[in-house]
């Protein structure tokens, strides 16, 4: 189950909304991708479980990523828990990924931070040989990530480096709006919706704005911000775009 990249959101359109756009780049160039959900995002004002699952293993296929899963951590209350982090070293071990993709270290919604410390907790504890974690009753090897960023979501924070996603923009709106019951969609009075922070028509706006702008700080059209948990390295400083 080894992939190059993956991906860890808090709730389930968090990864959508926040690195989509990388994701189809990578797969686009034969890279292989995976997404941990840690809750199943149930106290959502909009939708319900089952909607959310839906709508989420829609955008799954919309991406093509090679596998998704959801921990099924409580929405609203992660905290640090020795639990929670073994969860997610296991997950990590199984998908032996070499970079990890994860929420942002501030953020509106407190459950991005706190997921964004968790995932980077539990990228040092893979890698250590006596954290011991199993997966079908076989016990897992220790796993050492290159490197975790995180994506820049709510708020706007100052990304380390942003990958050029210009081609993947419109499809990266595609897979966000697989969430139907999330974000605007023009049916609001008539499915009775409440509005929440992220359910506007300028909600969408306010994304398309946001790829504009990390792609202007590389002078592409669209990009996306990442934040790194420790410095990058590069092989070839000619190859930075
Ligand atoms: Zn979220």
């Amino acid at each position: 189950m080894k992939v190059d990249i993956l991906c860890f959101g808090a709730h389930p359109d968090d990864v959508e909304l926040g690195c989509s756009g990388t994701i189809f780049k990578h797969i686009s160039i034969g890279k292989k991708v995976a997404i941990v959900d840690l809750t199943l995002g149930e106290l959502g004002s909009r939708g319900n479980v089952e909607t959310r699952k839906a709508e989420a293993k829609k955008a799954t296929e919309i991406m093509n990523v090679s596998y998704r899963e959801n921990l099924g951590l409580p929405d609203g209350f992660l905290h640090y828990d020795k639990d929670y982090l073994l969860q997610i070293v296991t997950a990590i071990r199984k998908y032996q990924p070499e970079i990890i993709l994860c929420n942002a270290p501030q953020d509106r919604h407190p459950d991005h931070g706190k997921a964004a410390q968790l995932v980077v907790e539990s990228v040092f504890l893979s890698g250590l040989v006596n954290i011991k974690t199993t997966f079908e009753g076989k016990q897992q090897l220790n796993w050492r990530v290159k490197n975790t960023f995180h994506y820049i979501q709510d708020y706007y924070l100052k990304p380390d480096l942003v990958v050029d996603i210009t081609g993947f923009e419109e499809q990266k709106m595609t897979a966000i709006l697989a969430y139907t019951s999330q974000f605007y969609s023009g049916n609001d009075e008539k499915t009775k919706s409440v509005t929440t922070p992220i359910s506007s028509p300028e909600f969408l706006t306010f994304l398309k704005a946001r790829m504009s702008e990390m792609g202007r700080i590389i002078h592409v059209p669209f990009g996306e911000g990442f934040i790194a948990a420790r410095q990058p390295g590069v092989n070839d400083l000619t190859s930075l775009v």
